[in-house]
């Protein structure tokens, strides 16, 4: 029997979910932890971890009266597997059955996180350790549940018996359990490339420049969606150069992108921004939402994981012959409420016509349909602005492409090429989750000054959001023929 005493040897339920999603990325991590980057634990990850414990805990007013589990309880085997179940139920015979809670809104199967596999990860540890486990549940949050005075748990979880599925997969897990901790044996393997070669840019994680180093900064993984069959082609003959790329060889789209790099400007297509600006009707009113979400709900009337609004900014541009003029509005909920009181100044703010200008309007959009769906009687408003609202980052879709851009049609990517002067650098707020949790803060603090310089934060974040369009629409309208 082996005995691993070597803790950067040992293959914890994470260090699974990791291998299953890259093996490289675990040999890296393992073996050379010192190049391994962590992908920065974004505030959103930090939130999805710290929402589970909340959902623990009503998890556990489940199991009031019952004595006969425990929780965190770890498993270790003699090979170096450990794991953590939630809960440990024991059962008179001696059996035990094995609770897996999850802050998710339904059972997550297949990548990037197969939430099946982590518990039959954690039946074998847990079987390999000595115990014989007889049924294994996956708890997770019902997305039907709509909160009504204090949260009923019994409403709020659903409790799924997961034994057959898991059974199902136990073979092919312990299999995978296997390689895993015989890939990370290995004191070497190929680290002159990954397989992340043959996929788009998206897929690719921060250690993708460790394994990848002979791939140029401007590579064709520029080019926006570019096709597998492509990539592979492109891979294979060692043409990652974007100067060894035709336009005959890529998408309308992917060639601008091209066509930018190759001429080292920006490819403007002023057909495309007059068209925009054919459609739009003054007023403009350029709107940006901040919204919180709480994996418990944490108002009546809403379910889990539901976005309310509790922030805008609006710039308003008035005469098209004027688009210096602008002025500015703005609203921050002082308190944790219903978004009534937004839709209300939202109404005194904007005009009963006009265009409202949103980037990425999907996400504006949806927030303006579940918001009518609350307030049915300001339903007509929520949806006139939808009918109203335009996209503007549809022009840096192929109106205004720049190579510099990276491929991407964020504001964030957008703005400090097209604006540098305007930064999101020097903010104290940089992206919508860390919006949400300062206002969380700004909530909860008693302390009065601290309030006020979150307030002062947040709100300048929000405003940037609306100014940054603002000035991009200043500047666009110089192109226009
Ligand atoms: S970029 Fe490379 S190391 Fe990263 S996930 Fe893809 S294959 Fe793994």
């Amino acid at each position: 029997m082996v005995i691993i005493t070597n803790h950067d040897m040992q293959i914890t339920k994470s260090d699974f979910i990791l291998y299953l999603s890259c093996k490289k990325s675990l040999w890296l991590l393992k073996n050379k932890p010192e190049n391994f980057v962590e992908g920065e634990s974004s505030n959103f990850e930090k939130r999805l971890s710290a929402q589970g414990e909340e959902v623990e805990r009503y998890v556990l007013k489940l199991f009031e009266g019952r004595k006969n589990f425990k929780t965190q309880i770890e498993f270790k085997t003699q090979d170096g597997l450990y794991s953590k179940a939630d809960i440990t139920e024991y059962l008179d015979d001696g059996c035990i059955n094995i609770y897996e809670i999850k802050s998710t809104n339904s059972i997550k199967t297949g990548p990037p996180h197969d939430q099946i596999k982590d518990a039959a990860f954690q039946t074998i540890v847990a079987e390999q350790s000595g115990k014989i486990v007889k049924d294994i549940y996956i708890i997770h949050l019902n997305k039907e549940y709509i909160k009504k005075g204090d949260i009923k748990p019994k409403e709020l979880l659903v409790l799924s018996n997961q034994t057959e599925n898991v059974r199902e997969i136990i073979p092919q897990t312990r299999n995978e359990i296997n390689a895993a901790q015989e890939l990370i044996k290995n004191r070497q393997i190929n680290e002159q490339n990954c397989s992340c070669l043959y996929s788009g840019k998206s897929n690719h994680c921060d250690n993708f420049k460790f394994f990848n180093q002979q791939i140029p900064e401007k590579s064709f993984y520029l080019l926006p969606r570019i096709h597998k069959n492509k990539i592979k082609t492109f891979v294979n003959e060692n043409r990652y150069i974007l100067d060894l790329i035709g336009e005959e060889e890529v998408s309308e789209n992917q060639a601008l992108v091209l066509e930018s790099y190759k001429k080292d400007q920006p490819i403007v297509n002023r057909e495309i921004i007059n068209n925009f600006f054919s459609i739009i009707e003054y007023p403009l009113h350029f709107l940006d939402y901040e919204t919180f979400n709480s994996a418990i709900p944490l108002l009546d009337r809403t379910s889990p994981h539901a976005h309310i609004p509790f922030q805008f900014s609006i710039h308003k541009i008035v005469d098209q012959n004027h688009v210096d003029n602008f002025s500015h509005n703005e609203y921050l909920s002082e308190e944790l409420k219903l978004p009534e009181e937004l839709i209300n100044k939202l109404e005194q703010c904007i005009s009963p016509s006009g265009s409202i200008i949103s980037w990425n309007k999907s996400f504006e959009n949806t927030r303006n349909k579940e918001m009518g769906e609350l307030f049915p009687s300001k339903q007509n408003f929520l949806s006139n602005l939808n009918d109203r609202t335009i996209d503007i980052a549809d022009i840096f879709k192929n109106g205004y492409v720049d190579i510099e851009f990276e491929g991407s049609i964020s504001l964030k990517k957008v703005l400090p090429v097209f604006i540098p002067e305007l930064s999101y650098e020097d903010l104290e707020v940089s992206g919508g989750t860390d919006a949400m949790l300062e206002w969380f803060k700004m909530l909860e603090t008693k302390d009065e000054v601290h309030k006020k310089k979150i307030r002062k934060n947040l709100l300048k974040y929000c405003e940037l959001d609306t100014l940054a369009m603002v000035k991009i629409f200043q500047k666009l309208k110089n192109y226009i023929k």
